[in-house]
């Protein structure tokens, strides 16, 4: 509530500021007025108006029909041009014609997006030729209200009308860009240089200016004179900012009016009137050039600073990315070196372990097998001659020292798979099933077993003995693992282009599945020995063969259904 208080209060206040600035100036323009027209050829409070809207927004139309309308009133009544209640109709009139100026301008610099007005040359141009149009609206309403009360003769309507078009059109032209740099922040950062040329340049054109209208300096005067203002003015252009620039169109113009009124310089014609008409067209002439070269100018160079900074912060960008890259580029370096020394390390720890398996298998081979050729010795001549107990103890012994040779056989064979350098030759793996259907001949009669190949199996590059141990120790887990259905194992084969998959499928006591990869490591078993016979160590020997063949092993299987295990050739 408060806030909608303070609005409403700041915007009767910026309206009643514009009545009074637009009252004050049209009295001085009307100090110029041509006749009692109230149509003057200077005629700033246009641009009071289209400034006011062009910053503060077009809620303010009120305070120019304010301005207006009471200037007009108060100099219509002191020169008694007309009856109170003409003047009163002919003063609302011309203020409305003066608002809808303001307005049409404001709505047309909207809706050509032009507001850029001294920042884009396109702008400049724009609001130059809007205010060609504007003036129109304010001058043939005003001339027309006069004539139609008879304040003027309609002899007099183009005169009255050219003089009225001309002040507001001028008025616009040389004040608005001046109010409008002034109104904007300060830029420009001055130094000792830049002052002293500032002071040069208003001297030499106070010299000009004194020497063109003041008459004090025996120069004479013909007209050619006039166009040196050019040469100081895109001086200006060149040196100053638009602040200073606009400032000093104000006062060329300020000293030439006053001048020219006075009856001085190279613009006095037949009439007064009309000598500040072709002032007014000249100083038109100079603000518009001057003006749209320093807004160009400005344009590039804002470009260019635009430019700048774009390319300063990708230069940045670029050296911050850099940066964080080579910080990136050291930081993976570092980790490499330590990876590479932790492989090392595992290489060498791998090596050094396989290496003690098998001198330890190899060694402990000879010692194990005498522990029990002797304990099967002692076991044939003291049974029955000693104690019960001793039987059962030598029993024991027997049995855990035939365990540990086992074991060790098959650690040997494990380690031997590493260190096998024997090479690669064309293994038929119909004759390997073949074979180990023979060498497996007791337990697949015992059981019964089925062993099908259901399509003719490859012919690959590998180590015969090895795919014999590999096709065995499946087939014969497949028997072992068997449920109460007659084993039943079928060998199949996909190609998948120069890879052959092969699968050995049963249909025993399968394998639950958060087992799948352990079943792969050496001596891990799901069962005790008294469940099945077995040392945990076949399928880490398959696993280890089929990595030397650079294939790969896996097994699917549902408990109680059956399992398959799968396996890749080349
Ligand atoms: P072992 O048979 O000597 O115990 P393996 O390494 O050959 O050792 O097998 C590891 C474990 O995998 C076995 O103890 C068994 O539990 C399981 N297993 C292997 N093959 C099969 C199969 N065909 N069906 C069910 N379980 C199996």
């Amino acid at each position: 509530m408060l806030q909608v208080k303070s609005h409403w209060a700041q915007r009767l206040l910026k309206i009643t500021v514009v009545a009074t600035v637009y009252f004050f100036s049209a009295r001085l323009g009307l100090l110029l007025q041509l006749g009692h027209t109230n149509a003057s050829p200077v005629w700033p409070p246009s641009a009071i108006a289209f400034t006011a809207l062009l910053i503060f927004g077009p809620e303010l139309w009120p305070g120019i029909l304010l301005g207006a309308f009471l200037a007009n009133i108060t100099v219509f009544s002191s020169n008694q041009v007309a009856s109170i209640p003409v003047i009163m109709l002919t003063s609302a009139a011309i203020s409305i014609g003066n608002t809808s100026e303001a307005l049409i301008g404001y709505y047309l610099i909207k809706r050509f997006k032009s507001e850029q007005i001294l920042g884009k040359s396109r702008d400049f141009a724009v609001f130059f030729t809007i205010v060609l149009i504007m003036c129109l609206s304010s001058s043939l309403i005003g001339t027309l209200m006069l004539s139609v009360n008879k304040i003027i003769s309609w002899q007099d309507y183009k005169t009255v009308w050219f003089t009225w078009w001309t002040g507001d059109v001028s008025g616009i032209i040389i004040l608005t860009p001046a109010l409008l740099a002034w109104w904007k922040p300060k830029k420009r950062k001055w130094n000792t240089a830049s002052i002293i040329q500032v002071i040069l340049l208003f001297f030499a054109l106070f010299v000009y200016l004194g020497a063109i209208f003041g008459e004090w300096l025996p120069l004479g005067f013909n007209r050619a004179k006039i166009f040196i203002i050019f040469f100081i003015i895109t001086w200006c252009v060149f040196r100053m900012s638009q602040r200073q620039l606009s400032l000093v169109i104000l006062l060329i113009s300020i000293y030439s009016i006053y001048s020219t009124f006075l009856g001085k310089g190279p613009f006095i014609e037949a009439s007064p009137n009309l000598s500040l008409i072709s002032l007014q067209v000249f100083l038109c002439v100079i603000s518009i050039s001057m003006m749209f070269l320093s807004t160009t100018l400005n344009a590039r160079k804002n470009s260019e600073e635009e430019l700048k900074a774009v390319n300063a912060l990708l230069e940045m960008k670029v050296a911050e990315r850099t940066y964080t890259l080579e910080l990136q580029k050291e930081k993976l370096e570092a980790a490499n070196i330590l990876l590479l020394q932790k492989t090392k390390a595992l290489e060498d720890l791998n090596k050094e372990s396989r290496s003690f398996a098998h001198v330890v298998s190899h060694d402990l081979r000879e010692p194990i097998r005498s522990i029990v050729s002797y304990l099967q010795l002692l076991e044939e001549r003291y049974k029955n001659k000693l104690d019960r107990d001793a039987d059962l103890f030598i029993d024991f012994a027997v049995d855990g020292a035939k365990r540990m040779s086992v074991l060790i056989d098959d650690l040997l064979a494990y380690s031997r798979i590493e260190h096998n350098q024997s090479e690669f030759i064309h293994v038929d793996l119909n004759e390997i099933v073949a074979v180990v259907k023979s060498n497996l001949h007791t337990a697949i009669s015992d059981n019964e077993a089925r062993i099908v190949i259901n399509h003719k199996l490859p012919t690959v590059l590998a180590d015969y003995s090895q795919m014999v141990q590999l096709f065995q120790n499946l087939i014969d887990n497949a028997i072992k693992y068997r449920s109460d259905k007659q084993p039943e194992i079928n060998i199949n084969v996909q190609k998948q282009g120069n890879i052959s998959l092969i699968s050995v499928a049963d249909n025993g006591i399968g394998i639950s599945k958060e087992y799948f990869d352990r079943i792969f490591v050496i001596f891990q078993r799901l069962h005790t020995r008294d469940q099945y016979d077995g040392t945990g160590i076949g399928l880490a020997i398959c696993k280890k063969i089929l990595e030397k063949h650079g294939g790969k092993i896996w097994v699917e299987s549902v408990e109680g259904k059956g399992s398959t295990f799968y396996f890749t050739c080349n």
